[in-house]
């Protein structure tokens, strides 16, 4: 009966309880408890530099660093970020391009008890402002192609934040031995801005005990413990928190990380050389680009080398694509990853060695430490099969959004089942079924994913009606003919270009948040109860 003390029990026994004792004993299905050593992930990447020095840890194009090599850099860093001042817990912006001075960038920071906060060197000077005033960021790590671009989201911030320059101080001379940092896991960790529907990105804090919780969880759901030669490769930007445990899970294994640039992900065939010609192991991509990586694939059928684990995540995954996965690969696992920023990224893991015997992809189970609950607006635990809003509970939960107690109040609130324990509730809608897995049925709100990238619709129309002229705005995905979804924007006004919008927007987002098409509109459809109709602008969105 006690089946919420005794989590181990597997999902199936759990159904044999009848809807109505479900509901009465809390049937919120808790991931395996599971020991979370009290260590963090510099100590553990700190153990695999001694344990194999040599082992290749990291490459990028041409260039290779060895364990002891990378090492050595990410010291370095500690080191000057400690001698600018650094104390624990004081956010470090990294505006670096992803390449191996970037790796070393993020993993001195943590070494030296430092909040990492990427930035992509392409965001507007603007938007990085923000983040930097708005984390009371005081410490920037550049690159000579990111500098200019720090300093002057420095001036804009108005803060008094320090720029050093990565290059530099690799060159230096500062002690490549660890700094002996001590790192708790109840510490700050990092921050990843994600869109935010007030028209400003919101901070998401986390602590290491959760990002630790989760690399484990990636380890054990990818079969990467103990296993030699481990290659993953770091494909996601920078600034979606995917990017994190495709490089931190591979240097905790012992293992090492393969940088991909963008440019070679757009080529598809470069992609698959990338795994091919560097025995890549293990990889992540967001369904949008799984589909066309089949597509190219099923024009040039070719084997994928030593790939053995394929993960996808970030929207949902449709059974076709899985179908047609496994018609060309099947003896390659896909993962269907889920999760969100706030919770330390993935909670639950489907893991398909075949065809699912359902028609739909589930989402999968609860994982290590992890509360899974379905409730409704009152954070009751809605009847097995119901829908609701799917939350989480335990050591993933993050902090909040950092200096932001409004939003932070709205999605985090307090765990009415286990005292003491904050939820995050994640504005996703699922349902249970009987063996414990979760269906994935959408947003509560307008929060859409496209290319992975998270956006809040409302973020964009906000800032359309910042520009002069615009009297209303309204923004709609045109799921269109093929996987690539686009974002179409309405607006009406006087004398307002869509050239002009679109340069505006360009300013002030990044470059995915900015609308593939403008139109102009006398005035945009309304529904019955006054709001703007989006039904009636998809399907003119469809046509124009
Ligand atoms: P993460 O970085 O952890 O992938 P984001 O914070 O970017 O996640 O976005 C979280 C949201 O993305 C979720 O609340 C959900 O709406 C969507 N999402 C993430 N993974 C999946 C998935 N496997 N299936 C469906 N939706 C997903």
């Amino acid at each position: 009966r006690a089946y919420a003390e005794d989590p181990d029990a597997p999902h199936h026994r759990r159904s044999l309880l009848s809807d109505a004792e479900m509901e009465t004993q809390l049937y919120h299905l808790a991931g395996r408890r599971a020991e979370l050593p009290r260590t963090t992930f510099p100590e553990v990447f700190e153990e695999q530099v001694q344990a194999g020095p040599n082992r290749v840890a990291a490459s990028h194009g041409t260039a290779t660093l060895t364990y002891e090599e990378l090492n050595a850099r990410a010291n370095r860093i500690a080191h000057a970020l400690l001698g600018a001042g650094l104390t624990a817990e004081a956010p470090v912006a990294v505006v670096l391009d992803r390449t191996l001075d970037w790796l070393a960038a993020a993993i001195g920071v943590f070494k030296a008890g430092g909040v990492y906060l990427p930035v992509r060197p392409d965001f507007p000077a603007d938007r990085i402002a923000a983040q930097l005033a708005r984390s009371e960021c005081r410490l920037v790590l550049a690159e000579p192609g990111s500098e200019d671009l720090a300093h002057r989201a420095v001036a804009v911030a108005g803060a008094d934040a320090q720029v050093l320059s990565v290059p530099e101080v690799l060159a230096g001379d500062a002690a490549t031995t660890d700094p002996g940092v001590p790192v708790a896991p109840e510490q700050a960790a990092y921050i990843y801005f994600t869109s935010g529907s007030t028209g400003t990105p919101k901070g998401a804090l986390c602590e290491h005990a959760g990002m630790l919780n989760h690399l484990l969880m990636k380890l054990e759901d990818m079969g990467m413990t103990g296993r030699e030669g481990e290659v993953v490769t770091q494909t996601a930007s920078q600034c979606f928190d995917i990017s994190l445990w495709q490089f931190a899970a591979p240097l905790m294994a012992g293992g090492s990380v393969r940088i991909v640039d963008t440019d070679v992900l757009l080529s598809v065939g470069g992609f698959l050389d990338e795994l091919v010609g560097n025995n890549v192991t293990v990889a992540q991509i967001v369904p949008s680009y799984l589909e066309v990586v089949l597509t190219h694939l099923e024009q040039w059928p070719r084997p994928l080398g030593r790939l053995r684990s394929l993960s996808v995540t970030g929207e949902a995954l449709k059974l076709e694509l899985v179908q047609r996965w496994f018609a060309a690969y099947p003896d390659i696992a896909l993962v269907n990853a889920y999760g969100a920023t706030e919770v330390s990224d993935d909670t639950m893991h489907e893991i398909l060695d075949g065809l699912p015997d359902r028609d739909f992809v589930t989402v999968g189970t609860s994982r290590r430490n992890i509360n899974t609950y379905i409730v409704d607006e009152n954070l009751a635990l809605v009847p097995l099969g119901s829908p609701g809003e799917i939350a989480f509970s335990g050591v993933c939960v993050g902090r909040g959004y950092i200096n932001d107690e409004e939003r932070t109040r709205q999605a985090f609130v307090a765990d009415p089942y286990r005292s003491g324990t904050r939820m995050y509730r994640t504005g996703d809608f699922g349902r249970w079924l009987p063996e414990g897995r979760i269906e994935f049925l959408g947003r509560r709100d307008e929060q859409v994913k496209i290319r992975g990238f998270r956006i809040e619709i409302g973020e964009i129309e906000n800032k359309l009606l910042t520009f002069p002229g615009v009297r209303e705005s309204a923004v709609v995905i045109d799921d269109g003919a093929g996987e690539m979804r686009n974002l179409v924007a309405f607006y009406s006004g006087d004398g307002v270009e869509p050239e002009h919008l679109r340069d505006f927007l360009a300013g002030l987002l990044p470059e995915y948040m900015v609308p593939t098409y403008f139109h102009g509109l006398q005035q945009l459809p309304l529904t019955e109860n006054l709001k703007v109709d989006k039904k009636v602008l998809k399907r003119l969105a469809g046509t124009l």
